[in-house]
């Protein structure tokens, strides 16, 4: 595996690294969500042909910005929608996170064909794939997220958290898209 994980936005303003140490999973979500954030995002580099986003899913400590974290914005699609960063100087995706830090859980998103965090090895919600995707490794990515979770727990190594302040406030205010604002970028499914 390639120790370069040092990742950048479009316009090069913002950098980070996500720590090799860390465990993490590689997946590809086909979600309607995550279509709709990069399509939002004008961002359609970061889908691949299929839709699917790549994500690594860690534990938040493992991503730590080296420039331009002053750039990191957040997005929410729904009120109830997952927490969703980007930088703002350019819209370039960087990650998911839940609600609230009480599950430490982090899926960084990368660009498609990204080296450097091995195999792909789940691929989640391939009903809204464009094109027919196998289902495959999600039991698999949800034990990585609640291993993670409980090993970060009882070591206590789940520090600093670049998304939310020490008392669970995300540090940066949430926008979230109008309902039109999310029509507009919501894939259209053919099946
Ligand atoms: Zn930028
Ligand atoms: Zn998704």
């Amino acid at each position: 595996m390639s120790a370069d994980r040092n990742l950048g936005c479009r316009c090069g303003a913002t950098r980070w690294t996500i720590a090799t140490d860390v465990p993490g999973t590689h997946v590809e979500c086909y979600c309607a969500d995550c279509q709709t954030f990069l399509n939002h995002l004008k961002a359609p580099e970061y889908l691949d042909a299929a839709g699917g986003t790549e994500l690594f899913q860690t534990l938040p400590h493992a991503i730590r910005f080296t420039a331009g974290d002053e750039n990191l914005r957040l997005l929410r699609l729904s009120p109830k929608g997952l927490m969703r960063w980007y930088a703002g100087c350019c819209g370039t995706p960087i990650a998911n996170t839940l609600t609230s830090p009480a599950l430490p859980f982090v899926g960084a998103v990368l660009r498609p064909g990204q080296i450097g965090f091995g195999p792909v090895i789940t691929h989640a919600n391939v009903t809204s794939a464009r094109g027919p995707i196998r289902q495959s490794g999600v039991l698999r990515a949800i034990i990585g997220v609640m291993w993670r979770a409980a090993a970060a727990k009882l070591t206590g190594r789940n520090r600093p958290n670049p998304f939310f302040a020490s008392d669970g406030t995300p540090t940066v205010a949430p926008r979230t898209l109008t309902l039109a604002e999310r029509d507009a970028a919501r894939p259209r499914i053919t099946g």
